[in-house]
């Protein structure tokens, strides 16, 4: 049984991250994310069915078009893997429950920022607005936070911590990044909330950092934190509980 869930789960993230990857990249253009038919970036020649089989595809006509040879980004497979491992570890951690349904919403939100941010270096709203209801009703009701309302004090401390560095730092944080840290307030509450921030912070230092010394990052050209923001919310889902008892334990 365990088996057929593990497969099971795996292709659902595998199909699902080939969709979060067209939502990522045509939501903030204002496209449609059902029409037209996905086309080779190079050539325009509309995908066919065994051009869609996520990573498989990739793997199969080895990273080409297959009408005009031209690379296809090695964006795609990745972000379809990543989705699916991820899936698979909220599967492994909590089992079929609320928790883990949580967990998936979680996921999938962030591997379309992801994809929106490195594209587009947006958050679009209407991405946000579509998982703050779900992921508001079941902190709510089946998957609350310990106590019910750490869910709104997250949210309003992730909606003014960005708010008051979006003001400090002159547009350096833009809209997008208040309205996910409140989402994500919302869902992990105040601590977690300050967890994720934290990690992301110092992710973006530290690889930015890194990317200016190998030459990879400009200095003055704005960097997606998006990424990093996705990167800290993963840590904090998955072993935010202890990193947060190993840090108070500092203080007792
Ligand atoms: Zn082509």
């Amino acid at each position: 049984m365990d088996v057929f869930w593990s497969v099971y789960i795996g292709v659902v993230g595998l199909i699902l991250g080939s969709f979060f990857n067209v939502v990522g990249l045509r939501v903030p253009k204002g496209e449609s994310v059902i029409s037209p038919r996905s086309r080779c970036s190079s050539c325009r020649t509309t995908l066919q069915a065994i051009d869609l089989i996520p990573v498989l595809s990739y793997l199969m006509i080895g990273g080409k078009c297959r009408t005009c040879k031209a690379r296809v980004s090695c964006f795609y497979p990745i972000i379809e893997s990543l989705t699916a491992v991820l899936y698979l570890a909220a599967w492994f951690y909590w089992g079929l429950s609320w928790q883990m349904l949580a967990a998936l919403l979680l996921i999938s939100l962030l591997v379309i920022i992801i994809v929106s941010d490195i594209s587009t270096m947006l958050i679009p709203d209407k991405i946000l607005i579509v998982f703050t209801m779900p992921i508001l009703l079941i902190r709510m009701t089946t998957a609350p936070l310990d106590p019910w309302w750490n869910a709104w004090a997250g949210a309003a401390l992730g909606f003014v911590l960005l708010l008051v560095l979006a003001i400090i730092s002159k547009g350096g944080m833009g809209g997008g990044d208040i309205k996910l840290f409140a989402l994500l307030g919302l869902f992990f509450g105040w601590q977690g909330l300050l967890l994720t921030f934290f990690l992301a912070v110092f992710l973006g230092a530290v690889i930015g950092g890194v990317g200016l010394l190998v030459g990879k990052v400009q200095r003055g050209v704005p960097m997606p934190f998006g990424p990093f923001i996705a990167a800290g919310s993963i840590i904090t889902l998955f072993s935010g509980d202890n990193l947060l008892t190993w840090y108070s334990g500092f203080f007792s």
